[in-house]
Parts: C-alpha cells; structure tokens; sequence
C-alpha cells in the first residue's frame, strides 16, 4: 500500500509571505486536501542572522487569512541543527562526506583560477581523499558531501520532466559549516526524510537544489520525495515578477480589498488549470487539484483578473462576510484613518444596510469602505468641487421645496420616499435626476453614489433631513 501523502510548506522567515510563496502553499494544501493527506509547515530559520520573529508572525498571519492551515505544530528548523550535524558527521563515516580544511584563501585562489580558466568557481575536492592525520589542528572543518565526479544527476520531477545536472557543475558542496550549523541544503534534505515528506511542491528556483539533494539522497541511501517544480510566477510583460508588478505581501492584498476566498481562486488559477473554469469554489479545487494539471509556462501576474474575480466574489458574498471583511482593514487603510474607529453601532447597523446596495458596484473592500464614506461622515459635511457645484441657488431651492415633502414621510420607507419624491417631480415637471442630484450632493457631500433611496433608508430619517436642512440655513 502506498504511503498517504505529505507535503510541506517550508518558508524562510526573512521577509514576508508574497504571493509566490502564498501559491506554493495553496498548491501543498490543495494537494493534501485532494489526497486525504496532510500539509506540514516547517519555519526555515537556520540563518540567524536574517531570520526574525515578525517575520515568522507575518508568515503564519497571512497563510491563516488565506485559510491555508497546515497541520500539526509548526517545525522550526533552528531546533533540529543537532540532528543535521549527526547526520553530516554520519555522512563522512559511511565515506560519503569529509572533512575541509581549505582556508579562505585558498577559496579565493581557486575561484580566481576558475575565472581566469574561464569555468564556474567550483570547489576542486582537493581534501576529498586526503587522510585525517593530514588534518591541520586549530582549524575547525567544514563538511563536504562526495559528489559524483562524472557522469549526471538527474531530477525525475511531475512537471519540469527529467532533469539532468551534469555532475562536474555540482562538485562537493559544504553540508556542514565550521561551526557546526547545517547548510540549507543539508537541513532541507534530513527534515524532509524525518518528516516523511511525500511530495516536495515548490517553485521552479530550487530546480538546481533538487540535483544537489538528490546526492545526500542517494549518499544516505533514503527515497527521494516526489519532486513538483512549480513555474514561477511572472508580471504580464513576462519579466520576473517586481512589486509593481504585484510582488507584494499577502498583507499588502489583504489591504487592498481583496477577500480571501477571491485570492485563493485567483492563485489556483496561476500554473494550474482546470478547462476554462474561472471561478472555482473551495470544494471543487479540492476535488479536481492534481499535479498532472500543473502548467509547464511561467504563469503571468495580472491585476485586472485578480480584481474582476474579486468583484464576483464581493457580489457572491454574505454581507455579514463583507461587513466583517471590512471594518477589519479599516485601520490599515486611508479613508480609516479620516473615520472614528472602531465603528460605533449605529455605523456599523447603516454599513451593513448599504452593503447589499454597494457590493453590485465595487471590485474591492476598499471601494465598498469608500461608497460607504457618506455613512461615517459627520456633520457639517465636507463637500466636493462637483457637490460645491450642484448646491447652487437652483439646487437649494429644489431641496427648500423637498424638504416638507420628506419631512411628511412618517415611515421613511423606500415606497414612501419614492412616493414623494415622485409626486413632487411631477407637480415640477422635473426629471427625477434633477432633484436626485442637489439630494445627493447634501447627504454625501459628493456628485456620485449610490442611487438616491438607498441613500435616504440607510441614513435614516433624522440624519438625512438634517443633512439637509444644513444647506438652507
Ligand atoms: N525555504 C525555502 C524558501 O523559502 C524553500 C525551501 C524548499 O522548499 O525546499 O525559498
């Protein structure tokens, strides 16, 4: 019987999680998901230098909010250093490793010859077959594992084919610093073994680390895990992916007013497919991801899709979702800065009444926030050129004349308002955009919003006629 399978999500803590890292995730989960395994996270903090706390905080902030859990206890690869070293220092007694003494000087001379022989720098294994007793004291060793001299490496991987690595490119790379600490490639290896990863999935950069893998593999006798090399993820030019391109942190998209069900579909979608389907709910993703449908092609970044599949989403979503979406980015974003925060009662009750009206018109949280800006407003209102405009004398006489019209509805219904309104542009013999527009313009204090009624009902009947009656004292 086959093993079930375990994928791993494995980041360096030195920065935060971007979307490239945010797919590879997806793409572990989803595949543990489709096969009834589990996903493993494993926090790659071996660098002391560069990793931070923060950063791993901001990691696991941004796969909770994309809904991406792994499963068990997060492993730090910094607690397992005493297991890489054993294993290194095993590595060299089964003769498949040895001991360096190379000073840096020595390094540095044999990268120059390189050079100048026009080849790659390459260590050249000059403490490969030297004996022990050779071994200069007060000088603490590095570990360099025996690669194979000629022939090739090759890397059997589900999407990239068989890859093969000439073996005089790889030479006998370092598995152990002088100060006892793991290299990456080392730590990578012996916690994937220990952790009985299945599938290693992720990004297409760690091709060349696979070969180099391969021959700790292949030195320590252990399976080599499934390898996926998934494409990396480019800007719509087809350049690597830069920050305006979208090379931003989950954080960042979180701000910007996409919903985490909305980025999910958008990111499935970047080197994996499934026919033409755009939008694909969690459950279908689940039933229909697998590696086979991994595209070869770098995927290509596009805002524009990323924000036409949101707004599907916005329209799709329960406006308790919404409202609760929302109001949490509201301190990190501008128009939160300008509002009382947290939202009182009261504002958060007309929110939530505009949302059914708002969420037809916008692509993201931050333009429903935006339409939404009439309800935090306070009076005196402020007012834009366009408003300004509009509340001339003509505009003003139109609301002294409205004005006992509203003030006559009881109920403030939309029927009632309607009703009035109605009843007044008629008696005019105006159009109702005519008087929709000074309306407007005194209850947000801008020229476009929504449409006029739902205005009136999510203000409610005391705020609107006050509003109102600002302009005509
Ligand atoms: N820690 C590596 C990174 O953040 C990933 C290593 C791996 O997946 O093997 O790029």
């Amino acid at each position: 019987m086959s093993r079930s399978v375990v994928t791993r999500f494995s980041p360096s803590p030195t920065g935060f999680l971007h979307i490239g890292g945010a797919r590879t995730a997806l793409f572990n989960w989803l595949y543990a998901k489709h096969t009834g395994g589990k996903m493993l996270l494993r926090i790659e903090d071996t660098d002391r230098e560069r990793s931070t706390e923060e950063s791993v905080h901001t990691i696991l902030d941004g796969l909770v909010w994309l809904g991406l859990e792994w499963d068990g206890h997060a492993i730090s690869q910094r607690n397992r250093m005493k297991r890489h070293r054993e294993i290194a220092e095993e590595l060299v007694t089964l003769g498949k490793a040895y001991y360096c003494y190379a000073s840096s000087k020595e390094l540095a001379e044999m990268r120059e010859k390189a050079r100048y022989e026009g080849r790659p720098p390459r260590y050249d294994g000059r403490w490969r077959d030297r004996s022990p007793v050779e071994a200069p004291t007060g000088i603490p060793p590095v570990i360099r594992i025996k690669s194979p001299r000629n022939g090739e490496s090759v890397v059997y991987d589900k999407v990239q084919g068989e890859v093969r690595f000439p073996n005089k490119d790889l030479d006998d790379f370092i598995i152990l610093r002088s100060d006892n600490t793991p290299t990456y490639m080392l730590a990578v290896v012996v916690d994937d073994h220990d952790m009985e990863i299945t599938h290693i999935i992720r990004g297409d950069d760690h091709l060349t680390n696979a070969a180099r893998q391969t021959i700790i593999y292949n030195a320590m006798g252990w399976d080599i895990p499934i390898m996926v090399h998934i494409p990396l993820i480019h800007g719509p030019d087809g350049a690597k992916l830069s920050k305006r391109h979208g090379a931003l942190s989950i954080q960042a998209y979180r701000d910007m007013g996409y919903l985490p069900i909305a980025l999910r579909n958008y990111l499935v979608r970047l080197g994996w497919s499934h026919g033409d389907d755009e939008i694909i709910s969690m459950q279908k993703m689940i039933e229909w991801f697998d590696i086979v449908d991994i595209n070869k092609g770098a995927a290509r970044f596009d805002f524009k899709k990323l924000e036409a599949i949101n707004s599907q989403y916005i329209r799709a979503s329960d406006d308790e979702i919404l409202l609760e979406n929302a109001i949490a980015i509201l301190p990190e974003i501008e128009i939160g800065k300008k509002i009382a925060t947290p939202l009182n009662e009261k504002h958060c009750r007309q929110f939530r009444d505009a949302i059914p009206a708002l969420k037809k018109r916008v692509k993201t949280l931050v333009e429903l926030l935006e339409g939404a800006d009439f309800i935090f407003a306070n009076r005196p209102l402020s007012f834009d050129e366009k408003a300004i405009a509009i509340l001339d004398e003509k505009g003003c006489q139109i609301l002294g004349e409205v004005l006992p019209m509203l003030k006559a509805c009881p109920n403030w219904t939309e029927t009632e308002l309607n009703d009035a309104i109605r009843a007044y542009s008629k008696a005019k013999k105006s159009k109702l955009g005519q008087i929709a527009q000074p309306l407007r313009a005194a209850l947000t204090g801008r020229s476009t919003s929504l449409g006029i009624f739902d205005i009136l009902t999510v203000l409610g009947r005391e705020e609107s006629l006050a509003r109102i009656h600002d302009q005509l004292t």
